[in-house]
């Protein structure tokens, strides 16, 4: 994909083809946004824009350099934290090994760091001596979702680059245009992603974003969600359900304090959430939200997940 088909982030790309233009590239970047805004496709494409054989400032998605780092596999551009583990010192140390190193048959080499707020204090400060004396022939692009977890130390030696969501009427639009998919689902899709197209996309592939009342009886017995293994994946799917629930409540929320016409997720399912919010006084529906937000809080520290569950059912049902 070339920069100029992708939607949803114009400001910051025109930023960033401004940089080669000019040819006034900073050494290290960190794109810093939500989830599924575009950050790690506008990094690969920036790699491809800063090495493509027949266009300036963007790819043709033709050329040999191109097509190598769409597939992964130009020798110059590196991608790592892709599975958001920790990063070791070991990964970083190869990273610095390699980053002095004259390009192959690159440009300019790109090394990209995934999910950087997993770098560890010692790959943090193993990464510090990186960017005190950055190489001229390499740019460095940090992505992270998660700033807060980052060292000051690299963030202030970073051009920082914000990657803002869409608005989610925008995002409505882009999915019913763009995508094909239906004006009902294009609307629960972009108001529960919080205007991220990435997300968005990823939620329809898995077939979560269909809205039928068995789905939503099911999600309402969370005792009843088969759990599995604790493997990365299903903690996601977990992730996935409690964020639906809470969606589902603070519509339930906003209907019974009288906003049910102002940016509803479930906009379409009225009847629904009338009927629903009438299971619940205003404590109650306060109750379940702390309840549902502390259980996504402790999903990430690991704890006993059928616990969690258990205690998550007996707030919703405990009338
Ligand atoms: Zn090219």
């Amino acid at each position: 994909m070339a920069f100029k088909d992708i939607k949803g982030q114009e400001k910051i790309i025109e930023v960033l083809r401004n940089y080669i233009r000019a040819n006034r590239l900073a050494n290290t970047f960190l794109f810093v946004g939500p989830e599924g805004t575009g950050k790690k496709l506008v990094a690969r494409t920036f790699a491809k824009a800063l090495n493509c054989k027949e266009q300036q400032a963007d790819s043709c998605d033709r050329c040999d350099s191109c097509r190598k780092i769409e597939a992964n596999q130009h020798v110059d551009i590196s991608i790592l934290g892709v599975d958001d583990e920790e990063i070791k010192i070991e990964q970083i140390r190869q990273l610095q090994a390699n980053v002095n190193l004259r390009p192959y048959e690159a440009k300019k080499k790109v090394f990209i760091i995934d999910n950087a707020h997993n770098l560890n204090p010692e790959s943090s400060n193993a990464f510090l001596k990186t960017l005190e004396e950055p190489p001229q022939d390499s740019v460095i692009i940090l992505l992270t979702s998660k700033q807060r977890f980052l060292f000051k130390t690299i963030t202030s030696r970073c051009q920082v680059l914000r990657f803002p969501g869409l608005a989610p009427d925008a995002l409505s639009r882009i999915l019913k245009d763009e995508y094909g998919i239906d004006e009902k689902q294009a609307h629960f899709l972009a108001y529960f992603c919080e205007g991220c197209l990435g997300k968005a996309l990823r939620l329809k592939e898995a077939g979560i974003a269909r809205n039928d009342h068995k789905g939503l009886e099911e999600l309402l017995r969370p005792a009843s969600w088969s759990i599995g293994k604790s493997t990365e994946q299903n903690r996601q799917l977990l992730k996935t359900r409690l964020n639906m629930l809470a969606g589902w409540f603070r519509d339930m929320y906003m209907v019974k304090i009288g906003l049910a016409h102002s940016g509803l997720i479930h906009a379409q399912e009225q009847e629904e959430l009338l009927r629903l919010t009438q299971r619940y006084s205003f404590p109650e529906l306060d109750g379940i939200f702390n309840t549902i937000c502390e259980t996504l809080f402790n999903l990430e520290r690991n704890i006993n997940v059928k616990l969690l569950i258990a205690n998550l059912q007996a707030t919703i049902w405990k009338n």
